[in-house]
């Protein structure tokens, strides 16, 4: 229907994705109907040459904006070396400079650290979910009710975030122990928001009930922990959650895996999310806004875990060198300039939501959390929190029409992750947009 009603896309854009239709695997669809063309900074434009604020960087991934000239260049300079020489086979610079580099910012209190470079977040997820295993000698793993970390078979064994990415693919890797997340907004035990957010009983709920009845703590490997949840609906937990975890690792051996696919590299404002609450992970998982765009994933462990023997796990494709050029480009650019600017627009951003609070109804009830350019604003329908999901998908598509790239998370949160450069200017001009498109979806849901 809207592809019949709507301006965009145009008519270029129409015919590229009836052909996509017709190709491209059903399990990706429904998407939203825009078909680029080119990008530049934290603006894109489609085939048919209209343009939008990106709010969305392709997922949380577009980190130092469309095309940088410092990262195009480092990938331009790499591909006239050398495309591919398979780095687990043979060795070359540029790929131990960008785990140098990742070392030295892993959060691991001055203990040295290892690297292992993938392509994707689920790989980094599988690898680093196969050390804690290897390293420790366990077999079970922790993970949350909400948690997303991949498709392969092993991470998506550990999601808990939406029932359709599971749903056909049992049985899945065993010993996987699902427990809630800290969210006194939708408290996974059932409690007041306040009693929630003065004393959080997911930990206890470890301890008392998984320890006690199902699995011995001294069996589980590593709880494998988003420091933000990102596709289950941006949830910012609460530092005494986080804290607790490590401390229950600490106590039984256990590792804490610190998945920072969506949450790290300078997204929040600072290197990895999990700093935020002054915690220190054992292994690091990172891929999306490393490299800019270029398919790069990587585990970061500390050394003495990552102390697994030749031959237990490697890769084909992982740290390509031109990945790894514009990873190390992409570093550059978010410590000298962007992981502050994160901070600072983010700041803003969330001002601006926050404002936008006092006049529509989606917002008035509803949860605006985030750090740094990771906000997630979930819209309810009234003060009981009744979720606003087919409103949250209509500001999504209003966004297209309206010049805006803004994705959903979770079941009716928008998550704002644009570029990490992106300017005062553009911001207030995507959330212009962005105001126009909600002001739309709650007219047409009678709220307004
Ligand atoms: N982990 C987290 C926290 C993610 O957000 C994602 C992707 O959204 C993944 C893992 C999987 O990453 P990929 O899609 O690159 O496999």
């Amino acid at each position: 229907m809207l592809l019949e009603q709507a301006l965009r896309p145009g008519p270029l854009g129409q015919a590229i994705i009836a052909r996509d239709d017709d190709v491209m695997s059903t399990s990706i669809l429904p998407r939203y109907p825009f078909v680029m063309e080119r990008g530049e900074g934290a603006r894109v434009w489609d085939v048919d040459g209209h343009e939008y604020i990106d709010f969305a960087a392709g997922i949380a991934v577009n980190s130092t904006g469309h095309c940088h000239p410092r990262v195009v260049q480092a990938i331009t300079e790499q591909a006239q070396k050398f495309l591919h020489i398979a780095g687990t086979d043979y060795y070359y610079d540029v790929q131990v400079r960008l785990a140098e580099r990742l070392a030295a910012i892993a959060p691991f209190g001055g203990d040295e650290a290892r690297v292992f470079f993938g392509n994707s977040g689920a790989e980094a997820v599988e690898g680093a979910v196969k050390l804690a295993k290897w390293h420790t000698k366990r077999q079970n793993v922790i993970a949350f009710l909400g948690a997303f970390h991949g498709r392969t078979m092993g991470a998506l064994s550990l999601n808990g975030s939406k029932i359709a990415q599971k749903d056909g693919f049992a049985p899945f890797v065993p010993g996987v122990y699902h427990v809630p997340y800290n969210n006194p907004y939708r408290c996974m035990h059932g409690r007041e928001q306040a009693t929630c957010e003065a004393a959080c009983y997911c930990g206890d709920y470890i301890e008392d009930v998984l320890f006690k009845r199902l699995v011995p703590p001294d069996s589980v490997a590593a709880i494998i922990l988003e420091p933000i949840q990102g596709e289950g609906g941006y949830v910012v937990p609460d530092a005494r959650f986080v804290q607790q975890l490590r401390r229950l690792c600490d106590e039984y051996g256990i590792l804490l895996i610190s998945d920072e696919v969506q949450s790290g590299v300078g997204r929040t404002g600072k290197w990895w999310a999990i700093e935020h609450f002054g915690v220190e992970p054992d292994i690091i998982c990172t891929a999306k806004g490393i490299a800019s765009g270029m398919p790069l994933g990587a585990f970061i462990a500390r050394k003495h875990v990552m102390n697994w023997t030749p031959g237990t796990h490697g890769t084909t494709f992982g740290g390509n060198p031109i990945s790894c050029a514009a990873a190390l480009a992409t570093l550059d650019l978010i410590e000298g300039e962007y992981m502050e600017n994160a901070r600072v627009q983010g700041e803003y951003i969330q001002d601006a939501l926050e404002e936008m609070q006092t006049h529509h109804p989606s917002l008035k009830h509803g949860r605006i959390q985030g750090l740094g350019l990771m906000i997630g604003a979930e819209l309810v329908l009234d003060a009981d929190k009744t979720p606003a999901h087919e409103l949250r998908n209509a500001v999504e598509n209003y966004g297209i029409q309206n010049g805006l790239l803004i994705l959903g998370a979770g079941f009716n949160t928008l998550r704002f992750c644009p570029p990490l450069m992106i300017e005062r200017a553009n911001v207030q001009v995507g959330l212009e947009r962005f105001e126009k498109s909600l002001t739309q979806a709650e007219h047409d849901a009678g709220l307004l």
